[in-house]
């Protein structure tokens, strides 16, 4: 609170941890020995710069930029760019610490950062999006590098984005390398990028599922988000025999009574990602606007997948009311700090996002690997290795935690966990830095 006063997301994800690493203080006294916690919180270095750029009528805008560079103990820096007028430097410090533990968890050679904008994109033309995105690009590119740091897509950064964030860098630097993550395939990105959060999430689920004696075929789930996560889950959850019963956005929640269909989701996949439309223009599925899908029908499983905060504890006393058995985030931190204590004290299955949705940043890694080795792998081949990789998350958030009295793994515990000692133990083996 002293160093960092007006953060309040940065707070939030840091107080989340606390609490869960004290007793491995008393286990290993290196780590008090090292100050890794205070170490751990400030962020190695957090870029700030002025980005210009010439809207379609002639007139010059200016928006700020971020890069946070949080810590790199266990590689290179990694996490995406968000641009969004609700962008700050507490929002950025907050998905930057929560990056590190999610890289952690994966097992692959990934430090955490995160970077962005407050520009927002919407209603802005093509032109005007390159443009803003080769300015941002003119300042990112010196503090960045197939070694040192490597950043991806987040909200509204996809691979129109990415593109045009990519083509800039290798024009100033002359140097075709893996600096970006989300890539076309085309040109050097990796198949299955777009899909692996959503699908990972929904892997990650059925992981915890089945360690609970459930399946996730013929369960009713509510999905938060139209976007690429929420979009993926869907799909991904529809393939695998769940019954999706909503899709939302910031205009409100469309609701599929008797679940979506293979052909509901091509629809919305064109609305969304091909026109950018909102939802209350859908044709399929009935909109309610303003509402959250918990106010417009019940489920057995909640994937959130929009943005931070968007579940308060009246919506979790109003989903256990309504048979609550799962909640799995797609989105960094969609739980307030309050929704996440009611979740866990009510012995739902809770899948912290920074363990469920490790898929899209384990396939960033992927896509690093298949550009230092100049090969492409195939979408099947991508999907297998996620597939492994999620299981592999899973286990690694219940290998310091044993099931409560209620039968129930603490998995925000055990990602809380397996991700500090990680981080921990690379800061006192490095020594002071
Ligand atoms: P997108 O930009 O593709 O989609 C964001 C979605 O969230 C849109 O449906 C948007 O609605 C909705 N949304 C935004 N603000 C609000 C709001 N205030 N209230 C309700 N809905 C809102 O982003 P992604 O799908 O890529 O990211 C979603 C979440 O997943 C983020 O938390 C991100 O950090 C996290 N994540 C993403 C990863 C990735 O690979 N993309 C990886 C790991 C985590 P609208 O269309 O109206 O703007």
């Amino acid at each position: 609170q002293k160093t960092h006063p007006r953060d309040t997301e940065f707070h939030q994800a840091v107080t989340e941890i606390i609490d869960d690493i004290a007793d491995l203080y008393e286990e290993n006294p290196d780590y008090a020995r090292w100050n890794v916690l205070e170490r751990l919180i400030e962020p190695d270095r957090v870029l700030r710069f002025r980005v210009c750029w010439e809207d379609d009528d002639g007139h010059v805008q200016v928006n700020r930029g971020w890069r946070v560079q949080h810590n790199h103990m266990l590689g290179a820096y990694k996490g995406g760019l968000r641009f969004d007028p609700s962008v700050s430097e507490s929002v950025l410090k907050f998905l930057a610490f929560e990056q590190c533990f999610k890289n952690a968890l994966t097992g692959l050679p990934m430090g955490g950062g995160k970077g962005g904008s407050d520009f927002n994109p919407k209603g802005r033309s093509e032109r005007e999006v390159m443009r803003f995105c080769q300015a941002f690009m003119q300042e990112l590119y010196r503090h960045i590098g197939p070694d040192m740091d490597v950043p991806a897509g987040d909200i509204n950064v996809g691979p129109r984005e990415i593109g045009f964030l990519y083509g800039h860098y290798v024009k100033l630097t002359n140097r075709w390398e893996g600096v970006l993550t989300g890539k076309s395939p085309n040109f050097g990105g990796s198949c299955g990028r777009v899909e692996a959060t959503g699908y990972g999430v929904v892997y990650f689920l059925e992981n915890m599922l089945n360690a609970h004696d459930r399946e996730l075929e013929g369960t009713s789930v509510m999905i938060t988000g139209s976007g690429n996560v929420a979009l993926h889950a869907a799909e991904k959850a529809i393939q695998e025999g769940a019954k999706v019963l909503t899709l939302s956005d910031s205009g409100g929640t469309i609701e599929f009574k008797d679940g979506m269909t293979g052909d509901d989701m091509d629809y919305l996949k064109r609305l969304k990602q091909e026109e950018g439309k909102p939802l209350a223009e859908s044709s399929s599925g009935k909109f309610h606007q303003g509402q959250k899908p918990w106010q417009v029908t019940k489920a057995a499983v909640l994937l959130p997948c929009a943005i931070q905060n968007e579940v308060d504890g009246d919506a979790v006393d109003t989903m256990l009311k309504n048979e609550l058995v799962a909640v799995c985030e797609g989105a960094n931190m969609p739980l307030t700090a309050e929704a996440q204590e009611k979740l866990i004290a009510s012995n739902s299955l809770y899948g912290p996002g920074k363990a469920a949705n490790a898929g899209g940043v384990a396939v960033s890694s992927l896509e690093r690997s298949q550009n230092a080795i100049m090969q492409s792998w195939t979408s099947e081949e991508v999907d297998r290795q996620l597939k492994d990789i999620m299981a592999a998350i899973h286990d690694r958030c219940i290998e310091h935690v044993s099931k409560n009295k209620a039968g129930v793994y603490p998995y925000s515990r055990g990602a809380n966990l397996y991700g500090f000692r990680r981080l921990a133990d690379a800061m006192v083996a490095f020594g002071l830095h």
